[in-house]
């Protein structure tokens, strides 16, 4: 791919309407809402803004096609991923341009979201031609049981803006694969990305209907009332713990099955034999990818006592050694927050936690101008008192404690209503193994700051959500399984 491609261009040819049985149109009411360049604070474009009319038309659609698409041979619903994951492979550039400029992370982190999102694709291509049932012979003798696998239906699917590629294929290339139809509701601040990988579906040869897109500044009446529709058999969600309650109350009107990816608190544990570089270069990737506007950033340090003074050196040279700018600059490596909202709550995050007697080592104050734009920031000494310790901060703030006792630090480490990732860094397997074993949360990084992976199921226990994503159990979100009870004579 050239690299000569420019904002204007991709801005161009992305999709501006709502994608709804095939065909991408204005919204019925004709209304537009404005999409930002967080880095500039301006007005990149307008898209459709949808609304509940709209949105019942997009499950009008997905229904009218839900029965010829299950009837779909597999392979072909795989070939279409397959098709689709290699076209944005070879797009990689336009639409990481297209990622950086609505949502703000640096070119490279762009470039590695659309090779993880398309990865998703790939799997679940791979995915779609392994559905099985099973056999058994009762054990009575009198009859057989029979399973199947069945496509659970329509789904609606919504997503957040820190990931605006990757959440959505990580819902839609199992729903694909299982054949089911859908409505995708990205979310305000990034519908752009969503339009275009719509129209890379579209040329991959998905049927018109079984993808539907509506973009709308007003996610929750819009939603409200498709998740109250008999049409619609299944919920997927990626965003707020806070939201994704709403949505689960409203899901008990029609006992409407769920997906909930939610909020995280990650704990990152540093123990006394650790590998002190390899925990740093750790925890750059686990509290910095997307700026730290990740469900599964590092949100809270714990540092052996006896290491915590060499690590805090080393990470906070890192940390104010990044480059801070717009992200379609290349060599930048931290990009701006989404918005005023987030850079706000950041910063008061942070001054409560001086206020509590926190201190800083870098960082620490959010930068003027347009852009927002706050700095990585290292803070020691942070009492568990202070919000950092509750609150999913979705910043790069790296807020550092230290311990001594490891029974009190696990238990402060599952202090938290959250329990989606945990990071543990020792040489010592059987610390590893009792850590991971006795860490509420459904994944664990054992010396290793990244986890996500679409061949590995993605989720969180406790107040972090219901089910999984990606693996080989992510397409059974999409599945509903059939007993038939054979009689044998
Ligand atoms: P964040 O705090 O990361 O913005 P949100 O949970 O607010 O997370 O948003 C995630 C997704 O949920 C977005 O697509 C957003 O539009 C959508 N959303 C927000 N509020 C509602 C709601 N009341 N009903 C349905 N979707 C919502």
């Amino acid at each position: 791919m050239s690299n000569t491609i420019t904002e204007a261009a991709v801005l161009n040819k992305t999709e501006k309407g709502l994608l709804i049985g095939g065909r991408f149109r204005a919204a019925a009411a004709g209304r537009t809402f404005a999409v930002e360049n967080p880095a500039t604070g301006t007005t990149l474009c307008e898209v459709a803004d949808g609304s509940a009319e709209d949105a019942l038309d997009a499950l009008g659609a997905a229904s009218a096609a839900q029965s010829s698409w299950a009837a779909t041979p597999p392979r072909e619903r795989a070939e279409i991923l397959r098709r689709a994951y290699q076209l944005l492979t070879e797009r990689t550039e336009e639409i990481a341009l297209l990622i950086t400029l609505e949502m703000g992370k640096s070119l490279a982190e762009s470039r590695a979201e659309v090779a993880y999102g398309a990865e998703f694709f790939r799997w679940f291509s791979e995915e779609a031609v392994r559905i099985r049932g099973d056999w058994t012979v009762n054990p009575g003798g009198s009859g057989r049981i029979v399973l199947m696998r069945q496509p659970v239906g329509p789904c609606l699917l919504i997503t957040p803006w820190n990931v605006p590629l990757a959440m959505p294929t990580r819902k839609i290339g199992p729903a694909i694969a299982a054949g089911c139809t859908m409505i995708l509701k990205p979310a305000e601040q990034t519908p752009l990305t969503a339009l275009m990988l719509a129209g890379i579906l579209a040329e991959a040869g998905l049927p018109d209907g079984v993808l539907n897109v509506v973009t709308t500044s007003s996610p929750g009446p819009v939603t409200e009332p498709l998740i109250h529709d008999e049409r619609l058999r299944k919920l997927s969600f990626t965003g707020s713990t806070e939201v994704g309650r709403i949505l689960i109350a409203s899901s008990a009107d029609k006992v409407l099955r769920t997906s909930m990816e939610l909020g995280g608190n990650g704990p990152f544990i540093v123990c006394a034999d650790a590998d002190i570089d390899a925990a740093v270069d750790g925890a750059m990737i686990a509290k910095m990818r997307n700026i730290g506007q990740a469900c599964i950033a590092a949100n809270r340090f714990y540092l052996h006592a006896d290491v915590a003074e060499e690590f805090t050196d080393k990470l906070t040279d890192r940390m104010s050694g990044m480059a801070v700018g717009s992200g379609v600059d290349e060599g930048v490596e931290v990009g701006p927050l989404i918005d005023a909202g987030q850079r706000d709550k950041v910063a008061a995050l942070v001054d409560d936690a001086v206020r509590r007697g926190a201190h800083i080592r870098t960082g620490g104050k959010a930068a003027s101008g347009p852009g927002y734009f706050y700095p990585p920031t290292v803070l020691t000494d942070v009492p568990s008192s202070s919000r950092l310790a509750r609150e999913e901060i979705f910043g790069p703030v790296a807020p550092i404690s230290t311990f001594t006792d490891e029974q009190e630090m696990l238990r402060a480490a599952n202090d938290t209503e959250s329990g989606l990732v945990s990071y543990v860094y020792t040489r010592d397997l059987d610390r590893a193994i009792r850590l991971a074993e006795n860490l509420e949360t459904g994944m664990v990084g054992i010396n290793q700051g990244l986890v996500s992976n679409p061949a590995a199921p993605f989720g969180g226990m406790k107040q972090s959500g219901l089910g999984r994503e990606g693996g080989s159990v992510g397409i059974d979100e999409y599945l509903e399984v059939k007993y038939v009870a054979v009689g044998v004579a």
